[in-house]
């Protein structure tokens, strides 16, 4: 076996590990929270590849990535190139997709460009083109003898008596033509009534087919395309030998070739030289690869810009209070300088002398008539005003334009941000939030354009490209694209995310769903040779899915990839190839190898994880579950996203889990609907809850508190110590010291946010910003301070002998034993621990903490607050990044909450948490179109017998 050999590993909490992991398998590593596993696979060996990759690269190249920091580690052997799939979401770029990230947007639109068929956006008809020598061709295949007219198309259905054609006719040379369907000499034409729309060709030349006629012919049709703009129409005489063209029209003819005059049967063809409409006169471009990108000027929709939304200034928004004075109700008018407001009041004013509207009318008496005037103009009707007492007269411009305009021309991103306020995004009326231009739309595909297939799931698109018709040509052409497309689809539905919409933007997945289609596109990428590291692939995914994941996990093994996951789930370090056990403990108590090796010998060994997986130590189940015994939380008739009217209840003052697999309608419900219905009731909040028929039971909580895995912070600023407010209480605590009175220094003098103590040259970050021009920032240490973020006098006040920043740079679980004489700071201390947490240091930067962890100083924060009793606590998988021990202790945080008698609802895939739950509203039964339903809902025994739920099913064979 070939290994990576690791030796001496330093970063975070490391204690100089020296381990092997095996190339090309699949290797877990686990222990607690904090014990130091992404220290070493993402920090050390993931950092190394990389380091190593981008040193394999040219010099040119390398001097934009910019110098890359070594790992603290003596060496790594055998490591290839690496790769890491992460869970940060993709950013809110909207422009971003499902199908543009997995690549199979780009397929589409080479797919759409190859074999799609053009058609009038107008009037639905196919276009296409064909060159000179094509229609020549098509013509050459008619039977010998048939009969043939060519004729140059010159007005097509256009009003007129159109004297200046036949002008130009007669005087090309032609002599015969064709007036709306009928033959004429020249010399006869009938006069044209003039309010009729008329279609007139000129007869280029009559033909009959024999062999020798090829070159007559190109010569013909070519001339009628050059008269007529690119169009020629050929009258084919029907005979009984012909089985190629079927007659498509009963043509009336005055004696089509002169000779005869009873009515025939002659068929008409169209063909056109370029992509246009003949019948609508539009005419396309030939629509390419670039065409279908609404990233692109070609394929965007011009209005929008290709993002499907537009933001417009809402009246809402405006006009916040519509029981205002009308004059003073137009809330972005009112603030700014004097000057400006003057100025607007009397254009108002006079806007009301105008129209006849009461100054002091409020907003909601006016009438309809009015408000289209005040927010869009008055069109042509001018107004008078006295600017500087002298009269002007002009049209009144409107609220919104003026806004528009403000918007367009002011310079300053403040003034925009301020404006943006004001706007709500509403889709795009001109494509519908197609994002497209109307010519590409309709371009198809088996009777669908690219928007239709982006709208489906990923499951629904599997179908359609597995039942796809084409023609062997077209098999022919796009036997590599579909092949593309339909693996990538079939690696999206390994990893359990079929029930996405391929034009779901990625700023709105999750991060368990965001690495997930991460995962889907690398295997998609074929890379061979690669070390890949993840982290916790399972979350966000049921146990009905673990499989599939854990199959693709394999999948990339067997392509020829070493694999490294950081993971908690039993069941992946059980299939895992190789594992490797970090501990003992946490931070500083962490940061060792305490088993590397094969599965199977892990059972045998003597490691926390092992035990939990032997069995030895367990989350037990309840003895006896509490009954709903102070009524309910009842939302009903919830059908936003995929939810199917809805009716779900939460039993106040106990332990709710919401189940169900990806996709089933979990957040929708609680977040995206309960919560916010929530904030709007108790602190007025904006944010519209998804659709709802009614809620009752608020009035029984009175307030709510949503814990999410959203940082605590976004500086280097924040950090546990703050944000709990443990550090305000360890600033008085300096402040009160002797040292501090004899110099004046009172608690500002130790924040790092102010001056006074603080180190100036970092401005207390300890840290200096580099802003580098296309790359991320760069952060180095102040070579002032040390990273200190201090200045030394106000590092000389010390408290048991350490200072403000060694205090910073301690362990909770250290300041839990220094700071046991102040109980204030001291309980604060306390609760982080019981998260989990006493490994961090209490300054350490909110930026370095993972998600689960800032979820963990939220609810401890929370804890440390006198509970009311009736509050509300909502969690969204606070197990993240938990290993088995630490969702033990997680647990019985929760449950102290609960027997406070406060509410708990969390959504939770994790069995552990699940089985100790007191009710369960399990969603489902699958995901998208096919969950959004209550499959069951009550205690985990009654949860377990329902068959239809597959929460049960795993619930069954832990009970
Ligand atoms: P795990 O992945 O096992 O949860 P980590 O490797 O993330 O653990 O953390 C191990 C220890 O290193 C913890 O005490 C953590 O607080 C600390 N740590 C992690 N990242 C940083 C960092 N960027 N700076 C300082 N300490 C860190
Ligand atoms: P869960 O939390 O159970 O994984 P979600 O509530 O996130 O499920 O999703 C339920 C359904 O609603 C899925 O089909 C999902 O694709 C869809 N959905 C969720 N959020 C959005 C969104 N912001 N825009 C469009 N569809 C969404
Ligand atoms: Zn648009
Ligand atoms: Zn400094």
């Amino acid at each position: 076996m070939k290994w990576i050999k690791v030796a001496g590993a330093r970063e975070h909490n490391l204690k100089d590990v020296h381990v092997r992991i095996p190339r090309d398998e699949l290797t877990v590593v686990t222990g607690l929270s904090g014990s130091g596993k992404s220290s070493l696979a993402f920090d050390t060996i993931y950092a190394e590849g990389q380091r190593k990759y981008v040193e394999s690269l040219s010099a040119y190249a390398r001097q934009f990535l910019g110098q890359m920091q070594k790992p603290d580690v003596d060496y790594i052997e055998g490591l290839s190139p690496a790769v890491s799939i992460e869970q940060r979401t993709a950013g809110a770029n909207p422009r971003s997709i499902v199908a543009t990230t997995t690549e199979i947007y780009d397929y589409l639109r080479l797919l759409f460009a190859s074999i799609g068929k053009a058609h009038c956006y107008k009037c639905g008809k196919p276009v296409s083109s064909q060159s000179a020598e094509e229609i020549v061709e098509q013509l050459m295949q008619l039977p010998a003898g048939t009969k043939l007219m060519v004729l140059a198309p010159l007005v097509r259905g256009r009003k007129g008596e159109h004297v200046d054609v036949f002008d130009k006719i007669r005087k090309q040379g032609f002599v015969r033509l064709r007036v709306d369907g009928e033959i004429h000499e020249i010399e006869n034409v009938p006069k044209l009534a003039k309010t009729k729309k008329h279609t007139i060709e000129a007869v280029v030349d009559r033909l009959s087919i024999t062999a020798d006629i090829r070159s007559r012919m190109t010569d013909s049709v070519e001339l009628a395309l050059g008269e007529a703009e690119g169009l020629v129409t050929a009258l084919i005489e029907v005979g009984t030998s012909r089985r190629d063209v079927r007659p498509s029209a009963q043509l009336r003819t005055a004696g089509p070739l002169g000779e005869r005059s009873l009515p025939e049967e002659w068929e008409e063809r169209l063909f056109s030289e370029d992509y246009s409409c003949n019948d609508c006169g539009i005419s396309f471009d030939k629509l390419e690869a670039r065409h279908f990108s609404f990233n692109s000027p070609y394929g965007a929709c011009p209005t929008c810009h290709g993002l499907g939304t537009q933001m417009i200034f809402d009246e809402d928004l405006v006009v916040p209070d519509k029981t205002v004075a009308w004059e003073k109700s137009i809330h972005p008018w009112r603030y700014g300088g004097r000057r400006a407001i003057i100025y607007y009041n009397k254009l108002l004013a006079a806007l009301g002398h105008a129209y006849g509207i009461d100054a002091g009318t409020p907003f909601e008496e006016l009438p309809r008539s009015f408000v289209d005037v005040l927010f869009h103009g008055s069109d042509d009707t001018e107004i008078q005003y006295y600017m500087r007492r002298r009269p002007i007269s002009k049209p009144f411009e409107g609220v919104f334009p003026a806004l528009n305009r403000r918007m367009e021309e002011n310079e300053s991103e403040a003034m925009s941000h301020w404006l943006r306020g004001y706007m709500t995004r509403r889709v795009c009326p001109e494509c519908n939030g197609a994002r497209l231009r109307p010519a590409v739309l309709a371009c198809k595909m088996n009777g669908r354009n690219i928007r239709d297939i982006i709208t489906d799931s990923v499951l629904d698109s599997q179908t359609f490209f597995q039942s796809l018709k084409l023609t062997k040509q077209e098999e022919l052409i796009t036997k590599e694209i579909l092949k593309e497309i339909r693996s990538r689809l079939g690696f999206m539905v390994n990893v359990g995310l079929d029930y996405l919409t391929l034009d779901r933007e990625s700023g709105t997945l999750s991060g368990g769903e965001a690495q997930r289609i991460r995962l889907a596109t690398q295997i998609g990428a074929g890379l061979v040779g690669v070390v890949y590291v993840l982290d916790e692939p399972s979350i966000g995914l049921h146990q009905r899915d673990n499989d599939r994941l854990i199959h693709t996990l394999r999948g990339l093994r067997d392509l020829g990839n070493t694999v490294i996951v950081v993971e908690h789930d039993e069941q992946t370090i059980r299939t895992a190839d190789y594992v490797i056990d970090m501990g003992p403990a946490a931070g500083r108590h962490g940061g060792e190898v305490v088993f590397a090796g094969k599965t199977d010998k892990l059972l045998t060994a003597d490691t926390l994880t092992a035990r939990y997986l032997r069995g030895e130590k367990m989350v037990e189940i309840p003895e006896k579950r509490t009954k709903p015994y102070k009524g309910w939380i009842e939302l009903k008739g919830a059908e936003a996203n995929n939810l199917k009217k809805v009716n779900a209840r939460f039993p106040l003052g106990l332990f709710t889990c919401v189940t169900g697999v990806s996709g089933s309608g979990k957040s929708t419900l609680v977040d995206h609907t309960l919560k916010r219905a929530m904030a709007r009731h108790f602190n007025g909040s904006k944010d519209q809850p998804g659709k709802f028929r009614d809620i009752q039971g608020l009035d029984l909580v009175d307030k709510m508190i949503v814990i999410d895995q959203s940082p605590i912070g976004r500086t280097p600023r924040s950090n546990p110590a703050t944000y709990t407010g443990a550090f305000t209480d360890i600033r008085s605590l300096f402040a009160t010291l002797p040292a501090s009175k004899m110099r004046g220094y009172k608690p500002g003098r130790y924040s790092f946010n102010v001056k006074g103590g603080r180190c100036e040259r970092c401005k207390g970050d300890g840290i200096l910003k580099i802003e580098m021009h296309f790359l991320p920032d760069v952060y180095v240490p102040c070579e002032q301070c040390n990273e200190k973020r201090y200045n030394r006098e106000t590092l000389e006040v010390h408290y048991k002998g350490k200072n403000i920043a060694d205090v910073l740079d301690m362990t909770i679980n250290e300041a839990l034993e220094f700071f046991e004489a102040v109980p204030k700071i001291q309980r604060k201390m306390k609760t982080l621990c019981d998260v989990g947490l006493g490994y961090l240091k209490l300054g350490q930067p909110a930026t370095t903490l993972s998600g689960g962890e800032a979820q963990r100083v939220k609810l401890s924060t929370e804890l440390s607050k006198r509970s009311t009793g009736q509050t509300l606590y909502i969690l969204d998988e606070p197990t993240t990044g938990l290993h088995f021990a630490d969702v033990h202790k997680l647990l019985e945080v929760l449950e102290r909450l609960r027997d406070e008698g406060n509410t708990v609802i969390v959504i939770e895939h994790n069995l552990d948490m699940i089985k100790r739950a007191d009710h369960i509203v399990d969603l489902g039964p699958g995901g998208g179109v096919n969950g959004g339903r209550v499959v069951v809902s009550g205690p985990p025994e009654k949860v377990a017998k329902h068959e239809k739920s597959f929460t049960g099913q795993y619930l069954k064979e832990c009970l």
